[in-house]
């Protein structure tokens, strides 16, 4: 008998009966990835951003700025629960444009990623009304659902994207929310959709947003992607118009992508209250919930940001290789729907996302046969295409399409 089981009677165990957690598809691929021996695969699997030569550098700016920051800062001690306030401040122009950042019924504060972003969120509004359900189309970026659920927030889904035909099903989506309750939440990408790379029209997101303002909805804005796609303007023009309708609205902001600091969780979360009294009293509630989870967000990302966006040579050469990167996934973009002639409409969707219309059989056998990995459910990560395997690729890809698969 061995000393613990002495000590503790059997059925106090209580990691015993835990249930088994199969591996997340997106873990399991990276193991295939790495145990596949073969020379020549193509990785189009996890969503991180890759250069022509396949890899994911730290941006210039933020070099430069790391360096900075390694020069100036005299202490490590805590900054504040709402993060860095001049980071909060510098960000909001660019996500919200000058207008809505000098506006005081936004209030913002710094998060752990857009990941952090999304869950301070669920908390706030299950905290503002319990009985809130979130409306998130199918399909949406795997982790929403899981997000708001664990805020205790019931997710119902409407229709957004028809894999096969790749068209957004803008009808089916509204008439489906017609059926939404007062209170209730929409989640929407704000630009370059994961998984699907589709957008609306501005005419649709006025449409969206007539339907939250008359029926009450909150519209909960992930923007994860800003600048991946037409450009920082571009990619928040919609968003902003509809900011400009709703009274009430939450945003959620990633400086994963655009500034490549996944590793270093950086995000925020903004609130538009009906009043700044209203955001000021949101925001005070996102604390106490953030004080719970993750008590103080990790500073390193965002004084790297502040010190990028305090300086205008940085900024500069910032919004310079964030245009190097937009534009590389627009030409892979082109090139793919110019090879593949079935995937036209790849040409006209943003981002680093497409929805392949392919099966879960077609995806694995492309994945045995041919070592291209991407999601069993077809996203494809079109950074991970270069002119050396974009051919082989989309040689590989074609007999599935054409199969009408
Ligand atoms: N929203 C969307 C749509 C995403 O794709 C991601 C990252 N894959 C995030 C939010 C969160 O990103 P992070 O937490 O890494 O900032």
């Amino acid at each position: 008998m061995t000393a613990d089981s002495l000590t503790f009677p059997t059925q106090t165990r209580l990691f015993d009966g835990l249930d088994d957690q199969p591996l997340d598809a997106m873990l399991l691929l990276l193991r295939q990835l790495r145990d596949d021996p073969r020379t020549g695969k193509i990785d189009l699997g996890i969503g991180v951003y890759g250069d022509e030569a396949g890899r994911t550098p730290v941006m210039q700016a933020v070099r430069q700025a790391e360096r900075i920051v390694a020069e100036a800062q005299t202490t490590k001690a805590y900054v504040a629960a709402e993060g860095d306030a001049r980071f909060i401040a510098l960000l909001a122009s660019i996500v919200l444009g000058a207008a809505r950042a000098a506006d005081d019924r936004y209030c913002g504060l710094q998060t752990p990623g857009g990941t952090g972003a999304l869950r301070l969120a669920a908390e706030l509004i299950a905290r503002a009304n319990p009985d809130a359900r979130v409306w998130v189309g199918t399909p949406t970026w795997i982790n929403h659902q899981a997000l708001m659920r664990s805020a205790g927030l019931q997710v119902l889904e409407h229709p957004f994207f028809d894999q096969s035909t790749q068209t957004v099903l803008f009808d089916a989506m509204i008439s489906t929310l017609e059926t939404a309750r007062p209170g209730d939440v929409l989640l929407l990408h704000a630009c370059c959709h994961n998984p699907t790379g589709a957008g609306f029209t501005s005419d649709q997101w006025r449409t969206i947003a007539d339907l939250c303002a008359r029926k009450g909805l909150l519209p909960l804005i992930d923007i994860a992607y800003q600048g991946l796609g037409h450009g920082l303007e571009e990619d928040a023009a919609a968003m902003r118009a509809l900011l400009d309708i709703v009274p009430e609205a939450l945003i959620t902001a990633s400086c994963s992508k655009n500034f490549g600091l996944y590793r270093e969780r950086l995000g925020a979360l903004w609130i538009k209250g009906s009043n700044a009294q209203a955001a000021l009293r949101a925001r005070a509630n996102c604390v106490k919930a953030g004080r719970s989870m993750w008590s103080m967000p990790p500073d390193h990302g965002a004084s790297v940001v502040r010190t990028i966006l305090e300086s205008a040579d940085l900024t500069a050469n910032w919004q310079a290789e964030l245009a190097t990167m937009r534009a590389r996934i627009n030409s892979v973009r082109t090139e793919l729907a110019r090879a593949v002639p079935q995937l036209a409409s790849v040409a006209q969707q943003t981002g680093m996302f497409v929805l392949l219309p392919l099966s879960r059989e077609a995806v694995a056998e492309l994945r045995v046969k041919h070592g291209v990995y991407m999601v069993e459910n077809g996203r494809m990560n079109v950074a991970g295409l270069r002119s050396e395997n974009l051919p082989r690729f989309a040689a590989a890809l074609e007999p599935y399409l054409s199969k009408g698969e």
